[in-house]
């Protein structure tokens, strides 16, 4: 049975790397009809943020990333960790360290000094039991893990044989003083005791993994099988930095990316299918998916053609439900929503320019503010004191049936009869109407704005012109 768990670390904002592991994650447990869980890893109390879980689980929930069973939470289990510390500490297999904040910086700046990568130094390790136990009623103490002098190896997925020497991993910390695991041993513990098949997660994990393999040895269990995942990184192939890009997965959400995109886009950061194929709806990515058809090497986020994707995906999208998602993006812009078929008029006018949600208040907002600001650039190059608008507004009055088709037709003659150039007719009523050189097809603009605003806004901007 195939059983996957996504395990962060609540220390604050969902990363996209971090939302690229639940995905690979769940679209594996997906693609093989096993269990995808989350296992909250919140042992380390120092790197808690509080509020953290909440919106980790509300990112997870809008990315439509759906998971089996309660998910774990790692410091509702003290008791659990504590007992296997025991085992390994009677089994000699783990050992209590006493040694002081102060002795532990001294040895590594001992150490970094001589040129001696740092690593303890074993002082606690020659401790008798007797004398262990005697301190442990007396003394705080962490619990470290006696690694053996050997070589460690295993396999991934992705990588193929993994060799770790053991002489180049510390004796680790698996209890500290304040009773928590460390993430080393609760995480072999939980995913043993929960029945993990594959451990899917990022590169930076990999050397963990040797310390894992020893613990699964030292409990006698079958360690699960490893995938670790490329490397995010900048275009300049630096790691993927907040500096270069935002790296939240709520920032994403809130400048109005869809997830049904960014899912497609972060699904690329690693994975291709044979033929390159780039746009995949959710259900295609669970049918194709899987982990041989992972990279080894880094993958570069490009926040360009995440934007163009979800300009892709826009472009598909119904108007209605464009216009439903665009609602809390207006309604930050301080625009009153209710009359939904209106909203849906507007968007549908300008649905081949979104790329973001975000867009949508700037483009269609002359449609639903009474006073639009008008760009000055526009205004002084494109109105002028040549009599247009008001011949127009006099033309607009008259015409009964305000539909788009009429006004080009009575527009487009004017422009005949005067021997002007449609540009010099179209531009100013533009102008005129949205404040702005750009926007939607003109007519249906006019139609939808309706006759008496067109005509309020004509005269305001004939006003405009005569006081140049
Ligand atoms: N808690 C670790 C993290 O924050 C989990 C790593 C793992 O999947 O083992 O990413």
């Amino acid at each position: 049975m195939i059983r996957v768990r996504f395990a962060p670390s609540p220390t604050g904002f969902l990363h996209v790397g971090g939302l690229r592991t639940a995905l690979y994650n769940y679209l594996f447990a997906r693609h093989n009809g096993g269990k995808f869980l989350i296992r909250i890893e919140d042992t380390d109390r120092t790197r808690m943020v509080s509020g953290a879980i909440e919106k980790l689980f509300e990112i997870l929930k809008w990315c439509g990333i759906d998971y089996d069973e309660q998910p774990v939470i790692q410091s509702e289990r003290l008791d659990i960790y504590k007992k296997y510390v025991k085992e390994l500490l009677e089994k000699d297999l783990a050992y209590r360290c006493f040694c002081t904040h102060e002795r532990l910086d001294e040895m590594r700046k001992l150490q970094i000094a001589k040129r001696q990568p740092p690593k303890y130094d074993g002082l606690c390790k020659k401790l008798s039991k007797s004398d262990s136990e005697k301190l442990s009623k007396e003394k705080p103490f962490t619990v470290r893990m006696n690694i053996p002098q050997d070589e460690i190896k295993f396999n991934d997925i992705i990588r193929g044989e993994i060799k770790f020497h053991s002489s180049l991993i510390d004796d680790q910390i698996i209890l500290k003083s304040d009773g928590y695991p460390t993430y080393h041993l609760a995480n072999v513990v939980d995913d043993h005791l929960i029945g993990i098949s594959h451990v899917i997660r990022g590169e930076e994990w990999l050397s963990s993994t040797a310390k894992h393999v020893i613990l699964y040895r030292y409990f006698g269990w079958t360690p699960p099988q490893f995938a670790h995942l490329p490397l995010l990184l900048n275009p300049d192939k630096s790691k993927l930095s907040k500096r270069q890009s935002d790296v939240a997965v709520e920032d994403y959400r809130d400048k109005g990316y869809l997830p049904s995109a960014l899912l497609n886009y972060i699904a690329l950061l690693g994975w291709s299918t044979e033929d390159s194929q780039q746009i995949f709806e959710i259900n295609e990515l669970i049918e194709k998916f899987s982990l041989e058809r992972c990279g080894k090497s880094g993958a570069i986020f490009d926040a360009q053609k995440l934007l163009w994707m979800n300009g892709e995906y826009i472009r598909k999208m119904p108007v209605e439900e464009l216009a439903r998602l665009s609602i809390p993006f207006l309604q930050k812009a301080g625009f009153d929503t209710k009359d939904f078929e209106f909203l849906e008029k507007c968007i549908s006018l300008e649905h081949d320019k979104i790329k973001l949600l975000s867009d949508i208040p700037h483009l269609i907002d002359f449609f639903l503010k009474n006073d639009i600001i008008y760009d000055e650039q526009a205004v002084n190059k494109v109105l002028k004191k040549d009599g247009v608008l008001t011949d127009i507004s006099e033309i607009y009055s008259k015409i009964k049936n305000f539909t788009a088709k009429e006004i080009e037709i009575e527009t487009r003659k004017y422009a005949e009869v005067n021997s002007l150039k449609t540009s010099q007719v179209f531009h100013p009523i533009r102008v005129a109407v949205s404040g702005r050189t750009e926007g939607p097809s003109l007519f249906e603009m006019l139609e939808l704005l309706g006759k008496d605003r067109v005509l309020l806004r004509l005269k305001k901007a004939t006003q405009m012109s005569a006081d140049k």
